[in-house]
């Protein structure tokens, strides 16, 4: 081969990988959002379809022992800097349902009848946007607090999806279900463990426990979380123009992205989840995705970039 042979073969090289970085880097900068109802919003990523449903939001008066380890002052003054009330706290709950790989996949569930005022507004939001229960063909659950299986199944008993298959993380069956813990528990702590077992108890033989790190379904791949809970898993969407990470309760609001230190109340091992939220943050640039967050701000699905020792969420508009 000559050498102006081999350097135009270069040149061509260097030009083909431009292109490709250009074409990556519009991918990246134009996901489209469009708000379907109040509720919903809709993103698209070419063969993948998302969207995030809100299911309400709750409320509570901000006080010193939201953020274990943050001085109340500190706090304010980060929710104030971002616009927010600084004497309360509003936890919005998005869902995620996404068609993906032939399958219509719901991410969490939701309040359903359970939750406080203000929450339980999953299923009317599906509906309003078209989209009916029965079309849902697997529900994907992060992890078995409240707020994300109690919509599972109705006070009547009945399982609001009625043709999906549940797929759950192992680790986070193994630990709420746990006959041993429950006996071991005091009645009056039994709070969570209570909740896990309404909605799952006659689920036990039909509900598919996952190992977090495999693939759950076509274009959805398990990431291991632990640190909320003890089996808390997300999950990277795959095989679309962007790739979609659902990381659940990695954070709680976006303040803990801002500030990914600092230790949400509900976090069972606080030391764990710190270090998993740094590491899904880092996981979801370094794959240049898309971040959605059941607490996330509305709609719950935006970019993540890095500011100082954090990250700053940026909502989709
Ligand atoms: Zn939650």
């Amino acid at each position: 081969m000559t050498t102006m042979r081999r350097r135009s073969l270069v040149n061509w090289a260097v030009i083909g990988a431009a292109l490709l970085g250009v074409l990556a880097g519009c991918a990246a900068s134009a996901p489209r959002a469009t708000a379907v109802t109040e509720g919903v919003t809709r993103v698209e990523l070419g063969a993948v379809k998302a969207l995030a449903v809100s299911d309400g939001q709750g409320s509570r008066p901000l006080d010193a022992s939201f953020v274990r380890n943050a001085p109340l002052a500190d706090v304010q003054a980060d929710l104030k800097a971002a616009g927010l009330p600084t004497d309360r706290l509003d936890v919005p709950y998005t869902a995620l349902v996404v068609d993906v790989g032939g399958q219509r996949v719901l991410f969490d569930t939701g309040n359903g009848e359970f939750g406080g005022p203000g929450a339980g507004k999953l299923i009317d939001n599906l509906r309003g946007a078209g989209v009916t229960p029965e079309s849902v063909t697997a529900v994907v659950i992060s992890h078995f607090h409240g707020d994300h299986i109690n919509g599972l199944r109705n006070k009547a008993g009945q399982v609001v999806f009625p043709n999906a298959k549940i797929y759950v993380p192992a680790p986070e069956w193994g630990w709420w279900m746990d006959e041993a813990r429950y006996a071991a528990t005091p009645e009056a702590s039994r709070g969570g463990l209570n909740t896990a077992r309404r909605v799952f108890g006659p689920l036990a033989t039909s509900v598919i426990r996952f190992e977090p790190g495999q693939q759950v379904l076509p274009g959805v791949r398990s990431i291991a979380a632990f640190g909320h809970t003890p089996g808390h898993t997300v999950f990277m969407i795959e095989g679309g123009s962007r790739k979609l990470l659902y990381w659940a309760d990695t954070t709680n609001v976006a303040m803990f992205a801002r500030h990914p230190e600092w230790a949400v109340v509900f976090d069972m091992d606080a030391e764990m989840a710190r270090a998993t939220r740094h590491r899904i943050a880092e996981l979801a640039l370094s794959e240049n995705a898309l971040v959605a967050g059941f607490h996330l701000t509305r709609p719950g699905v935006g970019t993540l970039t890095r500011r100082g020792q954090g990250y700053d969420f940026t909502p989709l508009k």
